[in-house]
């Protein structure tokens, strides 16, 4: 299979694709269905496919869709990894743990979010605990999200924003914008106020499924920061953690921190991969998002605040929707064949390194 054919057009069709190649494979498949359809009404699910045993102790875990249109990336690594790891040429006791679309929706509707405005990836945290104030966010939340998309709205909006970065450098910037805020549910990087049905999705299938494994690679596949079609590796474990310890001593000094300053990514709050290796205490955990580039971050975060404001003011079946879901599609998927070849080629070499790490876990 050419590595162009794994990457789909939308996500009904990298559906359609994961699930023929884990048949291929010879996975299990299961099927967990959304409870709101796409934008043509379709349906959708996220999938999980397993290749190797049922009873294994040791397996790979990839996500896709985390952030919905970052699917594009993600799902077709996941089509790839099936001809990679073949039931039969797995080691023995190990798995491969596909889990397709964990946030259909934002998919679908090319979105960045869920269906409630939700980054997942700000929601892994205690909801009856107070929440972190992000103060760059509260400063800026009406030049971020202006009420008007029009070239004076904007011009107004990014004067305020271009001032804050000279004052405070470019980096703070992209912080107060992407770290995570949890005061302005129509915003952007909002993580929601309560486990959303993706964070409940997940957080299910590694509580009872994963409960026996004693060794765990989990990656999950992201786009939008850094150079194009290069993959950073991103830990976003606390440092320190046996987690975090573990994944530096497999895939070495390449691996970057939000937390230390090394990564493209800003600081977050509510990340779902110190949530989730606690579900599974008995596991040695290496854990990592594989951070893909496509466009400079200024341009991907402008893409990101007119698909908010879109969703908050805009019409939904308008010239002007189609313009601004073609602009989210690029910003988070090259679809390019030179970086699709490059994001694969990341992949499947920092798959390899994570099984051998699995297997000496
Ligand atoms: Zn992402």
């Amino acid at each position: 299979m050419s590595i162009n054919a794994c990457f789909a057009a939308d996500y009904s069709d990298a559906r359609a694709r994961f699930r023929d190649a884990a048949n291929g494979a010879g996975a299990h498949l299961t099927a967990i269905q959304h409870p709101l359809r796409g934008p043509r009404g379709e349906r959708l699910f996220t999938d999980v496919a397993w290749v190797g045993p049922a009873d294994a102790t040791r397996a790979i875990v990839t996500i896709s869709a985390t952030h919905g249109v970052e699917g594009f990336c993600g799902s077709g690594c996941q089509v790839a990894s099936f001809g990679l790891l073949k039931a039969g040429e797995l080691p023995a006791k190990t798995a491969l743990i596909q889990i397709h679309a964990i946030n259909p929706h934002g998919f679908a509707w090319l979105r960045r979010v869920n269906e409630d405005n939700v980054d997942l990836n700000r929601n892994f945290l205690d909801h009856t605990k107070p929440y972190p104030v992000n103060e760059g966010y509260e400063a800026l939340a009406d030049a971020i999200l202006p009420e008007r998309w029009d070239d004076e709205g904007r011009a107004a909006a990014d004067a305020k924003l271009n001032a804050y970065a000279q004052q405070n450098g470019p980096a703070k910037l992209q912080w107060a914008m992407s770290g995570g805020q949890y005061s302005h549910p129509h915003g952007i990087f909002f993580g929601g106020h309560a486990p959303t049905w993706s964070n409940r999705v997940i957080s299910r299938i590694f509580r009872e499924r994963l409960g026996a494994m004693r060794s765990l690679g989990i990656i999950d596949y992201h786009t939008g920061l850094g150079p194009y079609g290069y993959g950073e590796i991103i830990a976003a474990l606390p440092l320190g953690s046996p987690s975090a310890v573990r994944t530096r001593e497999v895939l070495g000094k390449e691996v970057t921190s939000p937390d230390d300053g090394s990564s493209t990514s800003a600081p977050l709050t509510g990340v779902n991969q110190p949530a989730l290796v606690g579900l599974v205490p008995n596991a040695v955990c290496i854990g990592l998002a594989l951070e893909y580039g496509t466009l400079p971050v200024r341009d991907v975060l402008d893409a990101v605040r007119a698909d908010a404001w879109l969703h908050a003011y805009g019409d939904l079946d308008s010239p002007q929707w189609r313009a601004i879901k073609a602009t989210m599609r690029s910003a988070f998927y090259g679809d390019a064949d030179d970086w699709r070849s490059a994001v694969w080629g990341r992949a499947e070499e920092v798959t390899r390194r994570v099984l051998a790490g699995v297997a000496a876990g």
